[in-house]
């Protein structure tokens, strides 16, 4: 146990936080400790989808189980909650075992993919999982089944239900051969591109990597936390509204009541893109990802986030809901 950790540097906003209390989990059998009692305030992997306020109170626990427990062979994994979640992608697709080709490089552990049920170009993580298995504060070790986690859009009962459990190992199966999915993004248009007309699940992964590179900023130098809000989700009454005035609106049917409408189009046309401060802002080539230019601190990035919450729902009547988790409270 360790007191008073900066978690700047673990978290890829790069936010100043300190927390009281720290506890690094390199062993499952450490959870059976007495410092592991009682329900920490943060579970902490990759830092990649939180934003951090400047005081952390009580106990983080750093997720930092890794590797890959068992493999059958076939295509069926157990992989340890702190493992890379784009390496794990990287080696099934070189061990010959496609499906999770258009996951590939979101930032984060294997223990938060099931949090926010991760999810990119057409493909969710949900897909893949068998099993996920947790330390339930108060009862111990469990193991839960895809119906159990309560997977939805960037949702699971993880998320629903913080500081309930803690995510130690998920079990993947990618065992059944899948459709390539060419439809989503600018997949299709990046293989032409590249002149491959018959695409390999690898190409697909390079297709996806150069797309990424092209439109996100990377982290390392640039802080920040991927998409900040989710795509919001509204009647069809207000998305048939909205195309009398903007007729360009890009929208995803979900049902026979709701459409999908692009979050980062709405910032865009509220005239948001690369709007902001010298500390915070959003990224000039993506108006959904909002940027860290240097020196922000969590206050920084939810006061301009709630900025571009009231401009949209002024100029769209469209409400934002943050993807992002936020952790702990000011200072002073
Ligand atoms: C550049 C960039 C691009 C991104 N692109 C995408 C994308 O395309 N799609 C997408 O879905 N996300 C994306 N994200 C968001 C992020 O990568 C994912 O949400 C990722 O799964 C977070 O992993 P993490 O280990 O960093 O989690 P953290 O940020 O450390 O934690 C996120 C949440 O999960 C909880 N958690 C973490 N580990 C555990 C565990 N072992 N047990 C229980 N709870 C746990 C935390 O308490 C917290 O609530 C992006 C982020 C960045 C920075």
């Amino acid at each position: 146990m360790r007191e008073g950790v900066n978690l700047q540097r673990y978290n890829t906003f790069g936010l100043p936080a300190v927390a009281e209390r720290y506890l690094a989990l390199t062993d499952v059998a450490q959870l059976s400790d007495d410092a592991f009692n009682q329900a920490p305030a943060l579970v902490l992997g990759g830092g990649s989808n939180l934003v951090l306020l400047e005081e952390i109170p009580g106990l983080t626990v750093h997720v930092l189980l890794n590797g890959i427990e068992s493999a059958d062979g076939k295509g069926r994994f157990r992989v340890r909650a702190g493992t890379d979640w784009n390496q794990f992608v990287r080696y099934t697709l070189e061990q010959g075992f496609p499906g999770m080709e258009n996951l590939i490089l979101i930032p984060g552990t294997i223990g938060a993919a099931p949090v926010q049920n991760i999810g990119a170009y057409g493909a969710e993580v949900a897909e893949f999982i068998t099993a996920v298995h947790a330390w339930e504060y108060g009862r111990g070790m469990v193991e839960l089944s895809p119906e159990d986690c309560a997977f939805g859009y960037r949702d699971s009962r993880f998320k629903r239900e913080p500081g309930r459990y803690l995510i130690t190992a998920v079990d993947f199966d990618l065992s059944q051969r899948r459709p390539l999915k060419l439809e989503y993004g600018a997949i299709a248009g990046e293989l032409e591109r590249c002149g491959i007309t018959e695409p390999s699940a690898r190409d697909v992964a390079t297709a996806v990597t150069n797309i990424r590179r092209s439109k996100l900023p990377d982290w390392f130098f640039l802080g920040n936390s991927g998409s900040f809000f989710k795509n919001p989700v509204v009647e069809r009454s207000l998305h048939a509204n909205l195309l009398e005035t903007h007729p360009d609106l890009p929208s995803y049917p979900i049902d026979d009541s709701v459409v999908k409408l692009p979050a980062g189009w709405l910032i865009d046309k509220a005239g948001l893109r690369g709007a902001g401060t010298d500390c915070v802002g959003t990224y000039e080539r993506q108006a959904l990802v909002m940027v860290n230019r240097g020196g922000a601190s969590g206050r920084d990035i939810l006061s301009f986030s709630k900025q571009v919450q009231d401009t949209v729902m002024a100029k769209f009547g469209v409400p934002l809901e943050p993807e992002v988790r936020v952790i702990g409270r000011q200072a002073g």
